[in-house]
């Protein structure tokens, strides 16, 4: 409690001295005794947590969702239940390879991660700006995100990693061709779409589920930044997104997406023409239209940057009643990875910071552990099964069982199409898409080494549309490998 502006050390005693040290005579050494200043200095050391490995810079929001449409035919989810329900909700938009300090208006994905604090649990849609991904099995992601890193030796961003792994998985075609394309440098955390990629279950009140994809499209309409303009701007506000997001939501001018679901029934998920558990994949909009579910607003800023946008901690396992997973191979390891990426970067008891914390009451067994802040239960029972009236399952809140089939092996996906999704994109652009398109991939791969590396990714770009690929060859001054061709 403050009763005056006293400054005070952090175990609330009075400070006497915070401009000068004790030491022995005006000029003699500091004392040890001079506990205040070595709790200064040794707190200080520790102001960093563990930066994220994937997604470090960023900038965050608090908002509301509202439902416009009445979705109750295909899920319970509580949040979703009335047209004109609102839920309070935190948004983190973030760029993905570079570190905390990197500039925003770089050539990346954006993370595009919701957390929706309902009545029933916080359910969070941690997405990004692209449909879909560069990979679809989470065992090739450790890999995947070293080559977007730095060069163990020099220290340097490696284009020779980036494109000896992309054109060895050819999954990548897609999600590349977005990334080099003008979506690839939004020009603001505003300007751009959220997908939430992977394909989830929804299940309504008789535990009847549907397949759905998530895609939020930005009010403000989509506005990119050119390679040219965004380098510029990475030399004179590295801070630039980060900036926009917070002096338009403190000026009122409040950004704003509405939410769409694809629903696909669960029997296509065995027909359908792709894989529709591979997040390298879209779901055609011919074949699955996008159906309104409601509208997200930003209205509030951060007060602090730290205990809200640093601390936050979004997981695609923070599910509610009435949303599941599906067995996309890239989901399922992020169902683990995230939350383990918590539990290392802002400890066990990460949930119950206030920026994560669940609004209704959280109660089950769980104790102890580090930075443990609120009461920890009490003296309340902490076993399960008790004789105590402890907290209980409630079974109507099991996840739907399902049936599966196959042999216990590593499989891969089916369908090996990786091209003509990549191909549809490059043919819905226009000429000058096209162009500028050519002009980032020919940029981006002049530095590659190895010339191998480039006739290999050549050969997808082709096999995609062979004007995609000469084109690309054209501008590498290199031509077709003849098994291409
Ligand atoms: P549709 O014609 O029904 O949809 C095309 C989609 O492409 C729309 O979502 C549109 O979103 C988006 N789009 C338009 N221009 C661009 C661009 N320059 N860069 C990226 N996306 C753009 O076709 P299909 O659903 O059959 O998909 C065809 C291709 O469109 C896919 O292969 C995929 O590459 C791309 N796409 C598909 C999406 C999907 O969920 N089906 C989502 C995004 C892209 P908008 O007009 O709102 O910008």
């Amino acid at each position: 409690m403050t009763t005056n502006n006293r400054l005070t050390t952090s175990w609330g005693a009075p400070v006497g001295d915070n401009q000068n040290s004790i030491t022995a005579g005006s000029r003699g050494p500091t004392l040890i005794q001079n506990v205040h200043l070595l709790e200064k200095l040794a707190h200080f050391n520790r102001e960093r947590v563990p930066e994220r490995v994937v997604h470090a810079k960023g900038a965050g929001a608090h908002g509301y969702f509202e439902v416009t449409n009445d979705v109750t035919k295909y899920t319970k989810a509580k949040f979703l239940s009335e047209i004109g329900k609102r839920t309070p909700l935190f948004v983190r938009f973030s760029t993905v390879a570079g570190e905390n300090g990197s500039a925003d208006s770089v050539r990346d994905p954006r993370g595009f991660a919701v957390k929706f604090y309902t009545e029933d649990g916080n359910y969070d849609l941690v997405g990004n700006n692209t449909p879909v991904f560069f990979i679809r099995d989470a065992i090739k992601f450790p890999d995947f995100i070293h080559t977007q890193k730095r060069h163990p030796q020099t220290h340097l961003k490696n284009p020779n990693a980036v494109w000896d792994f992309w054109s060895l998985s050819p999954e990548s075609l897609h999600q590349v061709s977005i990334l080099m394309s003008d979506r690839g440098i939004p020009a603001t955390y505003r300007h751009m779409h959220g997908f939430g990629s992977h394909t989830f279950k929804w299940v309504n009140e008789e535990g009847k589920g549907v397949w759905i994809k998530y895609h939020f499209k930005t009010e403000q309409g989509i506005k990119n930044l050119t390679e040219e303009v965004g380098t510029k701007i990475a030399g004179e506000n590295p801070d630039y997104h980060t900036e926009d997001l917070f002096n338009s939501i403190e000026k009122g001018d409040y950004p704003a997406w509405k939410l769409y679901v694809q629903i696909m029934p669960l029997e296509d998920a065995d027909t359908y023409r792709f894989d529709p558990f591979d997040v390298t994949k879209v779901w055609s909009q011919k074949d699955y239209p996008l159906m309104e579910v409601g509208r997200m607003v930003l209205d509030r800023n951060p007060e602090n940057y730290f205990a809200e946008v640093e601390q936050a901690t979004f997981s695609p396992g923070t599910l509610v009643p009435g949303i599941d997973v599906s067995p996309d191979k890239m989901l399922q390891g992020r169902l683990f990875a995230y939350h383990d990426a918590h539990r290392y970067r802002v400890g066990a008891n990460h949930h119950a910071l206030p920026i994560n914390r669940a609004r209704n009451e959280v109660q089950n067994y769980q104790r102890d552990g580090q930075m443990r802040f609120d009461n920890n239960g009490g003296g309340s029972v902490y076993y399960e099964p008790n004789s105590y009236n402890g907290p209980t399952e409630t079974h109507e809140n099991k996840q739907t069982a399902y049936v599966v089939s196959g042999v216990v092996d590593s499989v891969g996906y089916d369908h090996n199409d990786h091209y003509t999704q990549a191909g549809d994109l490059y043919r819905l652009l226009s000429e000058d898409e096209r162009s500028r398109l050519i002009k980032n991939i020919v940029g981006a791969m002049a530095p590659v080494e190895n010339e191998e590396i480039k006739l290999r990714q050549i050969g997808h770009f082709y096999k995609a549309d062979p004007e995609y690929g000469t084109r690309v060859a054209e501008g590498l001054g290199l031509k077709i490998p003849q098994k291409v061709r």
